[in-house]
């Protein structure tokens, strides 16, 4: 395969947008606006040509809507998924006898639940159609100093010395986006004093599809069905929230004592759990940018909010990010409107800004209320979680949230074309 070339003096000098940040949702945002005929560069400071991605153990649950933003982009058939086909939610404590959980969701032909996908596959997959597809131009090893809004367009500085010119500059950085501060656009966080752990395991009996969550007094225990193979019939991915003193102390022990940990949290549903590979942890943090987007700069992933993993929501809300800037630009484009224009840039943010603050602010109280020791805390959480299951109507709000359906939804998320 012929290499994609690196961007040279001869090349065109403007860009239409310039993506700093190569993760999911950035690579993701490329992909997209490449198909619609955008002229993209591509910009990370890591070396991450490499078509097979590296893994970090996280697997994530993607939300029926982004899966059919990503079938449509031809990314789902290599990733090896699994269907998630009910939820158990309840809560518990360290070494919980046997109990039923407390909330229970079913998927059907109305309401699907999401798939599992590695996100080592899903970026591989990325990468690949990246480079097969798209005219995107790729800066690996590289940043963006600083840059300037200057009339129609923005002129950026990068760390190599070259300089760029865009009538868009997006941050895809993630949650410690440089770019974001470089536009003085601050943030509203919380840091939660947890950490993820996140490894994968094996396990005697067959999950069949289920998730399940135990919200426990120093955070969320969730056990995620992933595909089985030959040698592992039986697998599934932790999200493990602890205090992140413990969390250090449980990184540091050994592979059957970490076992054993797991085990008192999550009981023998699955029978005895067996880690496969190595873990990771992953400081935990909510946090939601002051504004989406001005002056030709624009946020989306985790550079415009990060919300706890509990309830898996975090990629899914970078790609809806996608989506709704995809249409908001290709659509002002259409209009012969200038794409990059505050025009265009607010409307991104009025449908954005507000449905990540809600997602930010039901997992921080879910977080809050539920994985907690105290004691009034905890009465709300085991009289809380039973009324739930036949409260039909924050039922449905949640199921809504786990499934992604919504009204007026950006097409590709409806599978459609923009
Ligand atoms: C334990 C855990 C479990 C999770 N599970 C789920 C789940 O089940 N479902 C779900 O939807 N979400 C989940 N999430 C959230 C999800 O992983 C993130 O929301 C998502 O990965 C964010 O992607 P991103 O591309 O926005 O940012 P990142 O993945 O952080 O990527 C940022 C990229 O920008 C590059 N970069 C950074 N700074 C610069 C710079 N200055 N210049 C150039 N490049 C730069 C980095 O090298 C990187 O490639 C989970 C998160 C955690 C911690």
């Amino acid at each position: 395969m012929t290499e994609k070339p690196i961007l040279q003096e001869k090349q065109p000098p403007i860009s239409d947008v310039v993506i700093s940040g190569a993760g999911l949702v950035g690579g993701l945002l490329a992909l997209v606006l490449d198909r619609y005929g955008f002229k993209v560069t591509l910009i990370d400071q890591r070396d991450w040509f490499d078509e097979t991605a590296v893994s970090d153990g996280r697997a994530s649950a993607i939300a029926e809507d982004c899966w059919c933003c990503l079938e449509l982009l031809g990314l789902t058939s290599s990733l090896g998924s699994q269907q998630i086909t009910g939820m158990r939610i309840g809560e518990a404590v360290v070494d919980h006898e046997e109990t039923d959980f407390a909330l229970n969701f079913d998927a059907n032909a109305e309401v699907l639940l999401g798939h599992m996908v590695e996100n080592e596959r899903l970026m591989t997959a990325l990468n690949q159609a990246l480079k097969k597809t798209s005219q995107v131009q790729f800066l690996p090893k590289n940043r963006i100093l600083s840059f300037r809004k200057t009339g129609s367009v923005v002129d950026c500085e990068l760390a190599t010395g070259e300089n760029l010119t865009t009538r868009l500059l997006a941050s895809a950085e993630g949650r410690g986006s440089v770019l974001r501060g470089l536009a003085g656009i601050k943030t509203q966080s919380t840091d939660y004093d947890q950490a993820g752990l996140v490894c994968t395991v094996s396990h005697e009996f067959a999950h069949e599809g289920l998730a399940y969550q135990w919200f426990l007094p120093n955070g969320s225990f969730a056990v995620l069905p992933l595909p089985g193979n030959a040698t592992h019939p039986h697998l599934s991915s932790i999200v493990w929230s602890e205090k992140r003193e413990l969390a250090k102390v449980m990184m540091e022990l050994d592979e059957t004592e970490f076992t054993t940990q797991m085990q008192r949290r999550f009981g023998n549903r699955l029978g005895k759990l067996k880690l496969q590979g190595k873990r990771w942890s992953f400081p935990l943090a909510a946090g939601i940018a002051d504004c989406f987007a001005k002056d030709r700069f624009v946020l989306v992933g985790d550079a415009a909010h990060h919300v706890h993993p509990l309830a898996g929501q975090g990629l899914n809300l970078g790609i809806r990010d996608v989506a709704a800037l995809a249409e908001v630009l290709v659509e002002a484009r259409r209009l012969g409107l200038d794409f990059g224009d505050d025009l265009s840039l607010d409307n991104y943010q009025r449908r954005r800004r507000f449905d990540s603050a809600l997602t930010l602010g039901l997992m921080d109280g879910l977080n809050r209320v539920f994985s907690t020791s105290a004691g009034p805390a905890r009465m709300l959480t085991s009289v809380g979680l039973p009324s739930v299951n036949r409260l039909d109507s924050l039922k449905a709000f949640l199921i809504e949230k786990a499934s992604g359906k919504s009204v007026n939804q950006p097409r590709l998320l409806q599978g459609l074309e923009i």
